[in-house]
C-alpha cells in the first residue's frame, strides 16, 4: 500500500490502517523508518489534536481496571479513546503491561476504543519515539482521548509526561499516614492524583490518603500552567466506576483553562523542542556504537592511558572523526 493510501485510510479513522501504521513506526528497518517519516509528515498537516493523558502507578494500584472503567466512561460520552503503553521492562519480562488484553476485556471490544500493547524494545529511547509517533497516528485517526499508561519504573514517567498534555498519578489507599514513598519529582509532574480503591473497607484509608496528598500538593511550588486549585488529589473507585465523572470534569476544566491561557500550545511546543533535542542526543550516542567508532575510541583510549595524548585532545580527535563519517 502506498503511503498516500495509508494516510487517507488513517484520516478516515480505519483501525486496521492505524494498527498497520503503528507497526510501521515500531520497525527499526531503514526503509520502514523512511516510510514512517513520510507518513507522519503527511498526517501532521491534518492538525487534529487529542487530549493526551499520561497515567502512571505502581503494579497493583489498579491501572488496567481504571483504564477499562474510565475508557468505557469516555466512550459512553461519545468519545473515541486510544490506549497505548510505555513499558521499558517489557523486553526483560517478555510480556507487556497491555499485552494481556483480557485485562481490558470490555474496552477492547468497544468499537470506539483502540488498545495497542507495548512492543518489546530494550531502549527507552526507542520506546519513547515509537510511543510519540503512535500518539500522533491516533490523533490523525481522529481519537479524542489518547491514554498512555506506564508502570512507575525509572525514567518512564518522564517519557510519558513529556508526551502528554495531562499527567495522572494513580495511588492506592495507604495503610498509615505515610506518603507511600512517592518521589517528589513524580508528584511535581502530576496534574491530578487519583487515589483509587476508594470503596468498601478501603474507603476510610482512601479518604485519609487523599487528604494527605492534597496537603502535600499544596506545599509544592505553584506552577504557572495551573489555575487555582491544581494540581489536586481526588478519590476514585475503578472497580465501582465511582468518581469518574468528577475526575473527567477536573481534567477538562484544566485543559480548557490551559487552552484559553496559551499553556496548551506552549506545552506542546516545548515538548516538540524537547523531543527534537532528545533525538539529536540519541542519534549522536548511537554513532558512538558503530564498530568503527568503538575501535577508534579504544585505540585513542590506549594512547591516553599510556600518557601519549591528553584526554581532551583525544576526545576532540574522536568527535572530529565522527563528524566526517
Ligand atoms: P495494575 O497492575 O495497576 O494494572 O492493577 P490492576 O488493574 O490489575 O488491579 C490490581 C488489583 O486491584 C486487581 O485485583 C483489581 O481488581 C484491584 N482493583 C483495581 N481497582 C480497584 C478498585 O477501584 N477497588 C478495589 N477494591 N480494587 C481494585
Amino acid at each position: 500500500m502506498t503511503t498516500d493510501t495509508l494516510s487517507d485510510r488513517i484520516l478516515n479513522g480505519e483501525r486496521r490502517a492505524l494498527a498497520r501504521a503503528i507497526t510501521l513506526v515500531e520497525s527499526q528497518r531503514a526503509d520502514h523508518r523512511a516510510e514512517a517519516a513520510e507518513l507522519l509528515d503527511q498526517l501532521r498537516k491534518s492538525g487534529r489534536q487529542a487530549i493526551r493523558i499520561g497515567l502512571s502507578g505502581t503494579p497493583g494500584v489498579g491501572k488496567s481496571t481504571f483504564i477499562e472503567s474510565f475508557g468505557m466512561f469516555l466512550t459512553g460520552q461519545g468519545l473515541r479513546v486510544a490506549v497505548l503503553a510505555v513499558d521499558p521492562s517489557s523486553a526483560r519480562s517478555g510480556g507487556s503491561i497491555l499485552g494481556d488484553k483480557t485485562r481490558m476485556d470490555r474496552l477492547s471490544r468497544d468499537p470506539n476504543a483502540f488498545i495497542r500493547p507495548s512492543p518489546s524494545q530494550a531502549h527507552l529511547g526507542g520506546v519513547a519515539r515509537r510511543t510519540r509517533e503512535a500518539v500522533s497516528l491516533c490523533e490523525a485517526a481522529g481519537f479524542d482521548v489518547v491514554l498512555i499508561e506506564t508502570v512507575g519504573v525509572g525514567q518512564s514517567e518522564t517519557v510519558v509526561a513529556e508526551i502528554s498534555d495531562l499527567f495522572l498519578l494513580l495511588l492506592a489507599p495507604a495503610g498509615g499516614d505515610e506518603l507511600q514513598g512517592v518521589k517528589r519529582g513524580i508528584m511535581e509532574m502530576a496534574d491530578l492524583i487519583l487515589v483509587n480503591k476508594a470503596d468498601g473497607d478501603l474507603r476510610p484509608a482512601a479518604t485519609r490518603t487523599c487528604a494527605d496528598y492534597s496537603g502535600a500538593l499544596r506545599l509544592l511550588r505553584k506552577r504557572q500552567q495551573d489555575p487555582d486549585g491544581y494540581p489536586r488529589a481526588l478519590m476514585v473507585s475503578a472497580l465501582e466506576e465511582a468518581g469518574l465523572t468528577k475526575a473527567w470534569e477536573d481534567m477538562t476544566s484544566l485543559v480548557n483553562w490551559r487552552r484559553e491561557n496559551g499553556f496548551w500550545d506552549r506545552r506542546r511546543a516545548d515538548q516538540a523542542r524537547y523531543w527534537f533535542e532528545q533525538e539529536v542526543r540519541h542519534a549522536l550516542l548511537s554513532r558512538l556504537e558503530t564498530a568503527k567508532a568503538r575501535s577508534h575510541m579504544h585505540q585513542l583510549g590506549d594512547e591516553v592511558a599510556q600518557g601519549r595524548l591528553a584526554p581532551g585532545i583525544a576526545a576532540e580527535t574522536l568527535l572530529a572523526a565522527l563528524g566526517q563519517d
